[in-house]
């Protein structure tokens, strides 16, 4: 069955690129809304439906936006997107007085607790799912991401990286999602960032909020945070963190098999767009609930 969450839950934190102090406001919604994200500083801003064909930017993070209106955006949707589709959460409201969606520690792990503190609703409809039916890639030189069709139910996703600096190197990682290897194994892992590149950044006015309490920073084979990382192949499974936060812009979960090489944002996006431009890839299905009531 579909599910919202129980009450409304609001919390502030900065905005990793902008560095303001956002409010973010989960509230509950009704069957088939899906995911709505809606400005409340902006009068008459329309709310941005959390759809792969409303993103409007995929250079630093998934950028969601309204066509025709520039400042209507939310930026960094990508891993509350990923908490939403790991606890099964199908309609909400995400109402938020910023350009961008509160950094946290960098991972799922506070969107995680806020939804778990609010608890999920079932209501009285089936849930949808979106299965893959035909194979779908998209490459860009050595990089790639494809759906293959799942041969058992749900989503599968395998992905491997490969980085110069010697504290990341080759990582590969694979999941079966479910809500509890979500909650285990990806949604705690920190996006991560390169010492030599954050001044950059910070000259073209962006990782303004970024700090250690927010990023993994690398030097080659240091890690700058002192407390080290979360997990040995952290920066593997936060890649598959936003991988599952960009997928689940399909508007439903998927049943597929995901598999990707040095995947990123743009990539994440262009798979969705490829897999819906091609009607026999895909078909929209009910199925009963595979998450069990919290
Ligand atoms: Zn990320």
């Amino acid at each position: 069955m579909q599910h919202t969450i129980c009450n409304t839950v609001s919390e502030i934190d900065i905005g990793l690129h902008t560095g303001q102090r956002i409010r973010i406001c989960l509230q509950p919604a009704d069957i088939g809304c899906g995911v709505l994200f809606q400005r409340t500083d902006l009068s008459n801003a329309s709310p941005i439906p959390a759809l792969y064909n409303h993103v409007i930017d995929t250079k630093l993070s998934t950028v969601l936006g309204e066509k025709g209106r520039l400042e209507n955006r939310i930026s960094t949707i990508e891993h509350l997107m990923a908490a939403l589709y790991g606890c099964g959460i199908d309609n909400i409201l995400i109402l938020i007085d910023g350009p961008e969606i509160p950094i946290f520690d960098g991972s799922s792990s506070f969107f995680v607790s806020l939804l778990e503190h609010t608890g999920r609703k079932q209501q009285n409809a089936p849930r949808k799912i979106i299965k893959v039916l035909e194979p779908v890639c998209i490459k860009q030189g050595d990089f790639f991401v494809k759906l293959l069709p799942n041969p058992h139910s749900g989503l599968s996703l395998s992905l491997s990286i490969n980085f110069a600096a010697r504290a990341v190197g080759q990582q590969t990682y694979h999941i079966d999602l479910t809500s509890d290897t979500f909650k285990k194994e990806l949604s705690f892992n920190r996006t991560f960032t390169f010492l030599e590149d954050i001044e950059t950044l910070r000259q073209m006015g962006l990782a303004q909020g970024g700090s250690l309490e927010n990023a993994i920073v690398i030097d080659d084979n240091r890690i700058l945070n002192s407390h080290g990382l979360r997990t040995p192949d952290e920066f593997v499974r936060h890649k598959m963190l936003d991988v599952l936060g960009d997928l689940y812009l399909a508007g439903s979960p998927l049943e597929a098999c995901f598999y990707g090489h040095c995947s990123g944002h743009t990539l994440n996006n262009q798979l969705l767009q490829k897999l819906f431009s091609c009607s026999t890839a895909w078909q929209k299905i009910c199925t009963t609930d595979k998450h069990p009531p919290s």
